[in-house]
């Protein structure tokens, strides 16, 4: 039997930060690890080289006072001192406005708008978290990084960022501790079944710094290990089998899908459809679904929702998740997620807690997965063609180009 409250508890033990490649992936694997061995599978993990960091003490200065600021995530210690551009939109900044500068913005920003601001000569970054957030956690764009790409980047609360615009001061100095650090990143993967075609079902179960990650993607993780204990309770005689996989550096930039996708090239046209779960657990809020894939799909998915009686937004294009890397090989995929409401809203900060989350917030999305795991499962042949319009191909394209993620 599907057990939210089982979904829930598993979600509780999780509740740490697990930035990938930390020793708390470690322990969130080694959970994970024994449920499913307790459920009857052999797990087994597949390690990836990863990129990641040591966190270290971050801050700003102006008008000879420091303001807590955290260090965007992949940076090297920096100590620089500059004049202040403030910035409306990093897309529309010029190469005068913000070379020599430390550039200070309020908009979400890009991995392509920060590259930009690398070529322009910016000497420095700062971005103002959302209202009531705290600090954010950002990151540096991945690939960039590897390339050996680093702009001094803090994060600074809305409440800093107003304090710093109103002072009307000129120069700004921004300092962080952060290390990069090489490390090991672990994908979890446990089939059911032995069939050739497979469904595959995927959730993220890192974190970014100092976010306990409940909703992003705990949830997620959560969900999945029920529907794999679930399905080996009830033992249907499928005629694809279903392989689950927890992804690891995710929030980094999709590192552990990537690796996946690329070291079993060989075996993705075996693959009929990915589910993916990221963002679960809102007690208020939408159940959503993501079609990266054709009409037909979005439609089969509607249907099932109605099974259940459950309301759902539907839409056709892509999910910032770990669809993307199978997505750019043709592989359709369902990307669903409960969102509206506190913790989700306040994704990416130490706010986004289990104390939030209800087995109300966790049951949708694990009934709607479940039941399009046994549809496709039973299906002699798949309900919708193995297609990915263009117009969404070309979505998955411009966000890779956009996050600066390898397009291949
Ligand atoms: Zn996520």
């Amino acid at each position: 039997m599907l057990s939210s409250k089982r979904a829930l508890e598993f979600l509780q033990s999780i509740d740490f930060e697990r930035t990938a490649g930390s020793p708390e992936e470690q322990k969130a694997m080694d959970l994970i690890l024994s449920a499913l061995r307790q459920a009857g599978y052999d797990p087994q993990v597949e390690e990836f080289d990863l990129l990641t960091f040591e966190r270290g003490d971050g801050w700003i200065e102006f008008e000879g006072q420091r303001h807590p600021a955290r260090p965007f995530s992949l940076t090297k210690p920096f100590d620089v001192e500059g004049k202040i551009a403030f910035v409306e939109s990093v897309k529309f900044a010029r190469e005068k406005d913000v070379k020599d500068k430390i550039v200070l913005t309020y908009s979400p920003i890009l991995p392509k708008e920060l590259l930009k601001l690398m070529s322009y000569g910016a000497k420095g970054f700062i971005r103002i978290s959302g209202p009531m957030r705290g600090i954010s956690t950002n990151h540096l764009p991945y690939k960039a990084v590897e390339m050996g790409k680093v702009l001094p980047a803090v994060s600074i609360s809305y409440e800093t960022g107003y304090k710093l615009f109103r002072s009307m001061a000129k120069f700004v100095r921004i300092h962080g501790e952060y290390k990069q650090k090489k490390s090991t990143g672990h994908n979890i993967v446990a089939v059911y079944g032995n069939r050739r075609h497979e469904i595959l079902v995927t959730a993220h179960y890192d974190t970014v710094a100092f976010s306990p990650g409940a909703s992003d993607n705990g949830g997620g993780t959560a969900v999945l290990v029920e529907l794999a204990r679930s399905l080996k309770s009830l033992r249907p005689s499928l005629n694809r089998k279903v392989r689950f996989i927890w992804f690891s550096g995710e929030e980094l930039g999709l590192v552990g899908s990537y690796e996946y996708a690329m070291k079993h090239e060989d075996m993705l046209g075996l693959i009929d459809i990915q589910i993916n779960i990221d963002v679960v657990g809102d007690t208020f809020g939408q159940n959503r679904a993501v079609i990266l894939g054709n009409y037909e799909l979005k439609r089969f998915v509607l249907k099932a929702a109605k099974e259940l009686q459950m309301s759902i937004s539907a839409s056709q294009g892509i999910y910032s998740s770990d669809c993307i890397p199978f997505g750019l090989r043709g592989i359709p995929s369902i990307n669903l997620a409960r969102v509206g409401g506190l913790p989700s809203a306040l994704g990416h900060t130490d706010g986004d807690r289990v104390a939030w989350i209800t087995e109300k917030g966790i049951e949708p999305v694990l009934k709607l997965a479940h039941n399009l795991i046994l549809k496709f499962g039973f299906a002699k042949k798949m309900p919708f063609k193995r297609e990915i319009p263009p117009r969404i191909r070309k979505k998955v394209l411009e966000y890779c180009r956009t996050k600066s993620l390898r397009c291949v």
